[in-house]
């Protein structure tokens, strides 16, 4: 396991490679709802984003506790990891399903950046958050699959390469159970685009490239499957849990940077007279921000370990998105209210920061979801949906 000062050298480098993507970077790709291409290529380059992917790989071969630590730094330096933080995790499916071909033929050109993996095509208009009744369907024929239906929320698809898709591949009526009959395939979208695949990008509150896709009998060749047919649920499931521990990082990175920016502005502030910050009910909401953050931050920090170590961490991942993602808003929303006016200017990012960072209580995983999840697998109570 390692020591958490050996991460120090880790954030110290990914700091300083932030402080070239100052603010104003931000602001202007925020304006035109940008991709930050030249932040990504220099994470890529720096070998941030191979963190997870073993040396055999071609990756740096890292622990949990340093990705975490890496996405923690982007979001606490102002950046946004939401860009590429998919390109650190989604190979984890290939990783741990995928067959020794696959892994060979892909991963080290992840790891080295040519290839980008970073679309994850699950979520559906019409089944939303129960995702096995999604409808996208995958049909045999001869050498390959060919995909029928829509995706939507399908962030970066335009700035990937790959796609990790689940579609349907046994009608649900006659699937063994509940959660078969589902199948994982990795679409090459350089090749699809085109020919079946259609991607048309959706405008949100933040700059996070999300779009929706369409599949009109896009061919995937059957080698593309990852592991067994119909099983791929099972496989989407495994990879979940570093996913919400990574991003449930980059919300306390985010909160320690509002809390950061709240603090020093209610220090130098002066109104009436005194630092703003004098006024308990200026001082006590920060403190209050920082306490949240930092009982998540353990939450974080635990789910990690527990990961790295191999053992199950479905509970404590969910609880450390869950908390994290209420810290970074909390401490969001008192990040603007101690600005006052100053809190919607553009110019100090924190409004920027604050759409950015909204997004958590509700992607990868809804707060309900969460809830629903500890209720009925921690605390035994019934299943709700
Ligand atoms: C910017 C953005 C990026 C995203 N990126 C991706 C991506 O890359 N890939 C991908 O596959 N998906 C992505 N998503 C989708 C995201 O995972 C879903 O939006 C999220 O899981 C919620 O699903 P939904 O929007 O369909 O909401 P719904 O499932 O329609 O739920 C709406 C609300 O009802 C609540 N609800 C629903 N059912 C229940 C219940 N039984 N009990 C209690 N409450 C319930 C939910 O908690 C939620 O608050 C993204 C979403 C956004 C907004």
């Amino acid at each position: 396991m390692i020591e958490r000062s050996d991460l120090a050298p880790i954030q110290e480098a990914v700091h300083a490679l932030c402080a070239d993507f100052p603010g104003e970077y931000w602001r202007a790709l925020d304006r035109d709802r940008a991709y930050p291409e030249k932040f990504v290529a220099a994470l890529t380059k720096a070998g941030f984003l191979a963190a997870l992917i073993p040396e055999q790989y071609g990756g740096s071969g890292l622990t949990m506790s340093a990705a975490v630590a890496i996405m923690e730094e982007i979001q606490a330096s102002g950046c946004n990891g939401a860009a590429c933080h998919a390109q650190m995790y989604t190979m984890g499916t290939v990783l741990r399903h995928g067959s020794t071909e696959q892994k060979a033929r892909y991963l080290p050109a992840i790891a080295r950046g040519e290839l980008r993996l970073q679309a994850f095509g699950v979520t559906e208009p019409t089944s939303g958050s129960d995702t096995l009744n999604l409808r996208t369907t995958a049909m045999r024929d001869g050498d390959s699959y060919v995909i029928n239906g829509q995706k939507i929320w399908t962030s970066r698809a335009e700035h990937s390469d790959l796609m990790l898709l689940l579609a349907r591949t046994t009608p649900r009526e006659q699937a063994k159970s509940r959660t078969a009959g589902l199948s994982v395939f990795l679409v090459d979208m350089r090749a699809a685009k085109g020919k079946g695949l259609t991607i048309r990008p959706i405008r949100t509150m933040m700059n996070h490239a999300t779009t929706e896709v369409f599949f009109e009998n896009m061919r995937v060749p059957a080698q593309n499957l990852i592991g067994q047919e119909g099983e791929g649920f099972r496989y989407i499931l495994s990879g979940m849990n570093a996913e919400r521990i990574l991003i449930a990082a980059e919300c306390i990175g985010d909160a320690k940077w509002f809390i950061d920016k709240a603090a020093a502005y209610a220090r130098e502030r002066i109104v009436f007279g005194r630092p703003i910050g004098q006024n308990q009910g200026v001082q006590f909401p920060i403190a209050r921000a920082y306490i949240g953050m930092r009982a998540a931050e353990l939450m974080v920090r635990e789910a990690a370990e527990l990961y790295e170590a191999g053992r199950e961490c479905g509970a404590e991942a969910n609880m450390a998105k869950h908390l994290a993602a209420e810290a970074s808003w909390a401490a969001a929303d008192m990040c603007v209210q101690t600005h006052g006016g100053f809190g919607f200017a553009e110019e100090f990012d924190i409004e920027r920061k604050f759409r950015e960072t909204r997004l958590y209580t509700v992607a990868p995983i809804s707060t309900n979801l969460i809830l629903s999840y500890i209720a009925e697998h921690v605390l035994g109570l019934p299943r709700s949906y």
